[in-house]
């Protein structure tokens, strides 16, 4: 079969700036092919390359790259620059490597391109234009997607009705429409496209056949603009137990699982568990989280753990008082981050847990409020109460690192928490509150 073309990302610029965060904070998978390849370069001590610990070690059926005792990658230099790349090129580094922070996903007959927005470059829009990048990524694709490729299923728009993919696309399109065309804020928009999914997954199967769905879209669009015909947003606060579930939500995301954690041992899971547990009960000062190296580099601040980092906290109350500062660039970062997702198809099937596009869909709704509280709570601890655009930008790279790839949000209980806060008509109160 003809290789598939290859959807790449509008609107979006990316170059590495060699933060060495994600060198840190990633396990790297190899394959056999690959740990040869690298056993071939014959590394030593007299490299620089750590010689007191194996370079791989194994990892499942596979392997990885083994880490320094600081966590870093064992090829990365003091410079922050990969051994691999500087001594043989790029094409010698595993595929792992070269990929990140590019995300391929196959989609109908072709091949989306998302970007993981955990790299503090992404999420800044630096670099290069990506759709100037197309003869790198069509030969990274061919590399990830299989020669005998064939067309996956659609994810279904929700649990038990199917859908066809170029009715995806359509949904696609509109979404993305909806949320980066009109004159009130992306939080209006927002709210907009989430009032008009719920009375789409209300509409009788037949209304959402290929014929049909093109005319129903429009009007569901123009109920939704009825709803919320301004930026006058509802303040509505969400209720105890939404609140609960976005907080352990939002933990799960804030979760960083690296290799340095890894060793944590029993007491670093109980200590896991205890932090759980606060953002559970919602009491008393947030935990005190180390940020990702790459942020911290990038952003600064939240480097440590240490008595004060915690007093500098804030309650978790606090978080819930309005925050001012909100400008039009948090609306250019969220368009963005939107439409990369969705482009990608990074937020349902195959590429995220196998969810039905609408209950995705919800899941990369929910990041906009999660992002916000994130934010809130790095200006607090700053002793501020309006947020900045780094602060909302170092809180996107923080919580995008696990968005489709911890485990723990894959598990049927965080699947079922974003079925419960949607039918507790939380996700547009969740996405309004914080707005504020
Ligand atoms: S996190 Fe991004 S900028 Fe930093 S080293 Fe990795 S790819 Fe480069």
């Amino acid at each position: 079969m003809a290789r598939p073309g290859v959807i790449l990302p509008i609107l979006q610029n990316w170059s590495c700036h060699n933060c060495g965060g994600c060198c840190r904070e990633h396990q790297i998978v190899i394959t056999a092919e690959e740990k040869n390849r690298i056993d071939k370069q014959k590394w030593t001590g007299a490299d620089g390359v750590a010689d007191d610990r194996p370079l791989i070690v194994a990892h499942g059926a596979d392997f990885r790259l083994n880490h320094q005792a600081d966590g870093a990658c064992v090829f990365l230099d003091e410079r922050g620059l990969c051994r691999i790349h500087s001594k043989f090129g790029e094409a010698a580094k595993p595929l792992a490597c070269r990929a990140y922070p590019y995300a391929v996903h196959p989609s109908g007959n072709s091949v989306t391109v998302s970007l993981r927005f955990s790299c503090p470059s992404v999420v800044q829009n630096l670099g290069q234009p990506v759709a100037q990048q197309r003869q790198t990524l069509e030969a990274l694709a061919g590399e990830i997607v299989p020669s005998n490729y064939r067309a996956p299923n659609t994810p279904p728009l929700y649990p038990g009705q199917p859908i066809i993919w170029s009715d995806v696309m359509r949904l696609l399109a509109f979404i993305e429409r909806g949320l980066s065309v009109g004159a009130v804020s992306f939080a209006t928009r927002l709210l907009r496209v989430l009032t008009w999914i719920d009375l789409l997954e209300k509409a009788a199967p037949e209304a959402i056949s290929n014929e049909q769905l093109g005319n129903l879209l429009p009007v569901l669009h123009e109920a939704s603009v009825r709803a919320q015909p301004d930026d006058h947003l509802p303040l509505v606060k969400p209720t105890g137990l939404g609140r609960i579930m976005f907080r352990q939500w939002v933990a799960q995301l804030l979760r960083h699982d690296t290799d340095v954690t890894a060793r944590g041992g029993f007491m670093g899971r109980m200590h896991l568990l205890g932090d759980g547990l606060r953002f559970t009960l919602g009491r008393g000062r947030v935990p005190a989280m180390a940020d990702p190296i790459s942020v911290r580099v990038a952003f600064s601040g939240g480097s440590t753990t240490t008595s004060e980092a915690i007093a500098a906290m804030p309650t978790f109350s606090q978080l819930e008082n309005e925050f001012g500062g909100r400008n039009a660039e948090f609306d250019e970062l969220f368009v963005r981050y939107f439409r990369v997702k969705l482009q990608g198809l990074h937020f349902c099937g195959r590429a995220f847990y196998d969810m039905p596009f609408i209950d995705g869909f919800r899941s990369l709704a929910l990041m906009y409020p999660a992002t916000l509280w994130v934010a809130r709570m790095r200006a607090a601890r700053d002793g501020r109460m309006t947020i900045s655009l780094p602060d909302v930008q170092a809180a996107l790279a923080t919580i995008d690192h696990n968005f489709g790839y911890s485990p723990a949000l894959g598990m049927a209980g965080a699947k079922k928490r974003i079925q419960q806060l949607a039918r507790m008509q939380q996700i547009s109160a969740l996405c309004s509150w914080y707005s504020r």
